[in-house]
């Protein structure tokens, strides 16, 4: 028996990722279930980020750990060029509830390299190189989805790979392109698109990569007709559309998949957390039926050691299934509209520091500022240090009462299981609205 703590063996032996050393003081987690999680003191936390907005069905779902249980007795492991029955169910269930024609699953072990995938996949069917991608996109640490990334995140990686460019989506509040409407956005940000598919060579575009809305970096709900447009500008130049539903997919925002909100159907889907609530790491890409045909009679060049582990899978096939029961996606459609956007009107009415609530589903972003009228940010993009410490602080307030969002930039994102009951919603909204009187401490304006 080690006579020390979990937290000391920690910081002695364990590595963080995008964090320094020696400043971090992880939360040691003991347990939890449904909305909730327990740290080594006892202290119990209203999860509103859904761990790290992956545990869509929150935590210890009983059907899920039930799965996990059942697979591990009957197989845990084969190669990934092995069938197994869950596999197939698993890809089944998926591809059922997959946007339009989309049919067919290429299983990766999480986000990074089921966008690695779709890049792959998109130059290799188009015989084309560049990948378009959005500023404002995480798309994960391996080199491609890292190189695709369009915030600070990537830059420690630079070059990356060749032949990605970046655009500007929409962003109303802080438009790239002065509009005043969200329609006015919606037509500049598609003229703005079509401007750098033009400059960059039509004939050399494999794909537009983009989060449907967009996570991490804001939850930016594109306005009406913008995806729509995208698909348009796609078919009219042979570009291929790839649809990052890593976060928004898997009832995130209401919807099956976030392009579901606008009946837009991509080439390629990206998918992880949300599709087996990371109870065992699980990630993929849905093909449509001519990527997948043009692979029929040639190898693809590609493929991991744990691509369709059994017992990943077995969690999806589960997971979709107490999707379908209780249906979900509609219950946090529902909830978005009924309890958490009523509850942030009311947080934006109240405090001179918030510049805006967005969101859809149980995905909602609070942007803070010090001026509402020139919405200058509480904090600056990718500030560290004492330029940081005012959402240090926000955040720590929100944790004191017992809600543990997540933040970025000037953000406190919401991202709360797609299970909890409205009590512990209100609850938690309750203890933001009341956390955010430290932000309005630094409102100048
Ligand atoms: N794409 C998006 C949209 C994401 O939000 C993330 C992770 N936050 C990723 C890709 C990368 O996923 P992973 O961390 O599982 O590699």
């Amino acid at each position: 028996m080690v006579d020390r703590t979990s937290r000391e063996i920690d910081r002695r032996h364990v590595f963080y990722p995008w964090a320094a050393q020696a400043r971090i003081e992880p939360v040691v987690v003991t347990g939890g279930a449904g909305a909730r999680f327990t740290d080594d003191t006892g202290t119990s936390y209203l999860d509103f980020a859904s761990q790290l907005v992956h545990a869509n069905l929150g935590l210890q779902h009983p059907r899920l750990v039930a799965a996990v249980h059942r697979q591990a007795d009957r197989l845990c492991t084969v190669s990934p060029n092995h069938a197994t029955d869950v596999k197939a169910e698993a890809a089944r269930l998926i591809a059922a509830h997959a946007p339009g024609d989309l049919d067919t699953v290429f299983f990766t072990t999480g986000g990074a390299e089921a966008v690695e995938n779709a890049i792959r996949l998109a130059r290799l069917h188009s015989g084309r190189h560049k990948i378009l991608a959005a500023y404002r996109s995480y798309h994960g640490a391996t080199a491609g989805a890292v190189t695709a990334t369009g915030e600070p995140r990537r830059w420690a990686s630079e070059p990356g790979i060749p032949g990605v460019v970046h655009f500007f989506g929409p962003y109303l509040y802080r438009s790239a392109f002065h509009a005043a409407t969200e329609a006015q956005e919606r037509d500049r940000a598609l003229e703005h698109l079509e401007q750098v598919i033009c400059f960059e060579g039509p004939d050399q575009v494999a794909a537009i990569l983009l989060e449907p809305v967009v996570g991490t970096n804001g939850v930016l709900v594109p306005p009406d007709g913008y995806l729509a447009g995208v698909r348009e500008l796609c078919d009219r130049y042979g570009i291929l559309l790839i649809a990052d539903e890593v976060m928004v997919g898997f009832g995130r925002v209401g919807e099956w998949f976030a392009v579901d909100a606008w009946n837009v159907v991509p080439d390629l889907l990206t998918f992880a957390k949300g599709v087996n609530s990371g109870y065992v790491p699980l990630g993929g890409v849905l093909l449509s039926p001519a990527i997948a045909g043009s692979f029929a009679d040639h190898a693809y060049p590609g493929g991991l050691t744990y691509s369709g582990h059994p017992l990943a899978c077995a969690v999806a096939a589960e997971s979709v299934r107490v999707f379908e029961d209780d249906d979900i996606p509609a219950r946090a459609r529902q909830l978005g509209e009924t309890v958490v956007a009523p509850a942030l009107a009311k947080i934006a009415a109240a405090h001179p520091s918030v510049g805006e609530v967005r969101g859809r589903g149980l995905f909602w972003a609070i942007e803070l500022v010090t001026d509402r009228d020139s919405r200058r940010m509480l904090v600056p993009y990718n500030a560290s240090g004492p330029a940081a410490e005012p959402m240090v602080r926000v955040l720590a307030a929100c944790k004191r009462r017992g809600v543990w969002p997540f933040t970025h930039f000037n953000r406190v994102q919401l991202a709360p299981p797609l299970i909890i009951d409205e009590s512990d919603l209100a609850e938690g909204l309750a203890a933001v609205d009341e956390a955010l009187a430290v932000a309005d401490e630094y409102v100048t304006g």
